[in-house]
């Protein structure tokens, strides 16, 4: 049976109490209706027995026997003018219970056996032994001579003469009831209507009020539900919702045999948008991308933002894994291709998206969001846009998602990220002419993991920015002790490709010199040739103001990528670093030589400083100073070391001219 709603359940239990109390009034009333009328045949009848029967009698006449026949006359005569009224019948009792007169049937008294007929014994004895001061009075039903029903009012009243101790007998007076019982009927109707429509009007005010308050309750109640389960920036399903929605969609699929697929997508460098253009700005592009994604979805799918720029959509039927895929592929033209106008301001934005499908990637919920996480993670590692779950990279990605997320928790804390130093040689003079700045992480369990597992990961996160802006103030404060100390070297460091793409970092950069009062010339960056290739017109420009700072750059890792002559040409660039690939193993390798030959010629046919890197042996310096080149780091001289060691290192490498120290030419 349906459960009742609070309303109807109030106006039923309301409305039955209210008709209770409406009969119970109703009642009560009559009750007082008719107690009055009986007081009133009360009054009545003593009035006809005081006025009446005492005036034309006299006490002694009240012994048993038979009135006088004038008195009797009289009696009747009274009776009988007063036909019209309520008064009926009189008998008369002498005072030993005797009926003396009685106006309905005289001869029943004519006999010498006076009245004995229908004396109330208890009347008499009630009205007599009470002193005879109060009248009884008594409804009787009784069945008329045509056989209907009929109603009189009895009233026993003590005939007292004045002067008298006790009554001298006494009369019974009837009386109709049926003037009476009309007024009190129409008393009680009345009575009755004006409680019924108080009531009516009462209830209806109460049910109004309870009605309102319920529906303001209910409104409340499904307002609170609905934000629960709401992401309140764009109005889609939040976390909670999409699982609800994913386990129903699971349970029916396992019925039915259809797939499922669960689509997670995030947004490529989001802080970013946030991190430059404010708060205010990110939340209106993430509103826009909330809409167009909705507007790609049918309406049978569920698009849920997860928090911050993850969203979530959810296929509830879907035929293959082949036609979510194609769902991902219209989702980022549909919802990626076009730039996004947040206050007039044109972005370009970027995402990744994972694919994971039940029953093919995964047996429960729980996996299938675990699954699609992993596919967006690689789709974001491997810089592929849209990725589906695939359980050959899932391994790799779970450690590298580990990864990522100690290297966040790893940015919270003081001593885990630190640099290490490694000094620069001229090859000329062998003295030190500058330092690479290199990073290191002390991961609390792992021990030291080298900058080449982290960084490509960080890389394809917004959490590169957040390292390198660490880099540049570890190093600049560094810088600073040093300047303080007296003896301080250029310092290289290395930058990422999504470095160069923030439109600030010149800013951030000017500030950290400023705020350590250091000189740009103590400065240089390293970016590699993939940097430039990626985006060369924004690399390009970055580096230029970078540059115009009196900030030098140098290429890295030069000779592997595939920079063209054109693209080096228009970048300002002060330093060309020849790979380790061409220069460890020179002393050991005539072709090598070649390549090392024509860099460093096309370095100083640019102008620019040459650089060797990956030196550990001497035969590499003596290749590397007859192939012209102009400066060298490597393991030779020394490995990169802490702060703390540098001076030792440098100190040896002054001192020991045989290590790298100046050329003996002949
Ligand atoms: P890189 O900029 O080319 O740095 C030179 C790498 O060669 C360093 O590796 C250094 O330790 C290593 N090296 C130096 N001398 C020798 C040698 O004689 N033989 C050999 N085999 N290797 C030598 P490391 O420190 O592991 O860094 C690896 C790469 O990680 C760097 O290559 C750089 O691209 C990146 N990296 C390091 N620190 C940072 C950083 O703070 N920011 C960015 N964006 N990248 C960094
Ligand atoms: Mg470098
Ligand atoms: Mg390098």
């Amino acid at each position: 049976m349906r459960k009742l709603s609070l309303t109807t359940t109030f106006a039923l239990v309301s409305l039955a109490a209210m008709a209770v109390l409406g009969v119970a009034l109703v009642i009560a009333s009559q009750r007082l209706l008719q107690g009055q009328a009986l007081t009133q045949a009360r009054y009545t009848a003593e009035a006809y027995v005081r006025v009446g029967v005492q005036a034309v009698t006299e006490p002694e006449m009240f012994a048993p026997g038979r009135l006088p026949a004038p008195v009797v006359a009289e009696l009747d005569g009274i009776l009988r003018s007063d036909q019209g009224s309520a008064l009926r019948t009189v008998r008369l009792w002498s005072d030993d219970g005797s009926v003396i007169y009685d106006s309905a049937c005289p001869e029943c008294l004519a006999g010498d056996n006076p009245g004995v007929s229908g004396i109330p014994d208890l009347r008499f004895e009630e009205v007599m032994r009470a002193g005879g001061s109060d009248s009884v009075a008594a409804l009787v039903d009784e069945v008329a001579a045509d056989g209907r029903a009929e109603r009189r009012l009895d009233v026993y009243v003590p005939v007292a003469f004045p002067g008298e101790s006790r009554p001298s007998g006494m009369a019974e007076v009837v009386l109709t009831y049926d003037d009476t019982a009309a007024a009190v009927a129409q008393g009680v109707r009345t009575i009755a209507l004006v409680v019924l429509a108080g009531l009516a009007v009462l209830w209806l005010l109460l049910f109004r009020t309870v009605r309102q308050a319920s529906r303001r309750l209910r409104f409340q109640a499904a307002e609170n539900a609905r934000l629960a389960l709401l992401d309140p920036l764009t109005g889609l399903p939040n976390r909670r919702l999409l699982n609800d929605r994913l386990e129903r969609a699971a349970a029916v699929a396992t019925r039915t045999g259809l797939h499922v697929g669960l689509v997670l997508l995030d947004i490529d460098r989001f802080k970013e948008v946030n991190d430059t253009l404010g708060h205010p700005r990110g939340d209106a592009l993430l509103k826009v991308v909330a809409e167009r994604l909705r507007g790609t979805a049918r309406d049978a799918d569920t698009v849920a933002r997860l928090g911050g720029d993850e969203f979530a959509i959810l296929l509830p039927t879907v035929g293959s894994v082949e036609d979510a895929e194609a769902f991902t592929r219209r989702v980022q033209s549909e919802v990626f291709d076009e730039p996004f106008d947040i206050d007039g301001l044109v972005l370009h934005v970027d995402t990744s998206i994972g694919l994971a499908v039940l029953p093919e990637h995964a047996d429960d919920v729980t996996d299938l969001m675990a699954r699609a996480d992993v596919a967006m993670y690689t789709a974001k590692a491997a810089g592929i846009g849209i990725a589906t779950y695939s359980a050959a990279v899932d391994g790799n990605s779970e450690s590298r998602l580990t990864l990522l997320g100690d290297l966040r928790r790893a940015l919270d804390t003081d001593d885990q990220l630190v640099m290490h130093y490694q000094p620069k040689v001229d090859l000329r003079t062998g003295r030190v002419v500058g330092l690479e700045a290199l990073l290191r992480w002390w991961h609390p369990v792992q021990g030291l993991v080298a900058p080449n597992e982290f960084i490509p990961v960080a890389e394809q996160t917004g959490l590169m920015h957040q390292l390198t802006a660490r880099v540049l103030g570890l190093v600049a404060s560094q810088i600073a002790v040093w300047q303080r100390e007296g003896e301080v070297l250029p310092v290289a460091v290395n930058l990422s490709a999504r470095n160069l793409l923030e439109p600030n970092l010149d800013e951030v950069v000017a500030a950290l010199l400023d705020m350590h009062q250091i000189s740009p010339h103590l400065l240089e960056f390293e970016i590699t040739e993939s940097a430039i290739v990626e985006d060369p017109r924004r690399a390009g420009e970055m580096l230029r103001r970078l540059s115009a700072m009196g900030i030098a750059v140098a290429v890295d890792d030069f000779g592997i990528g595939n920079t063209s002559m054109g693209q080096l040409r228009s970048m300002p660039l002060n330093t060309i670093k020849i790979d380790a690939s061409f220069v460890t193993n020179l002393g050991h390798d005539e072709a090598g030589g070649v390549l090392v030959r024509a860099i460093v010629d096309l370095a100083h046919e640019f102008g620019l400083v040459a650089v060797a890197e990956g030196v550990e042996d001497e035969a590499a310096i003596v290749r590397l100073r007859d192939l012209d080149c102009d400066v060298a780091q490597g393991f030779h001289w020394s490995r990169p070391v802490p702060a703390a060691e540098l001076p030792a290192v440098l100190e040896r490498i002054r001192t020991q001219p045989t290590v790298g120290g100046a050329p003996v030419r002949s």
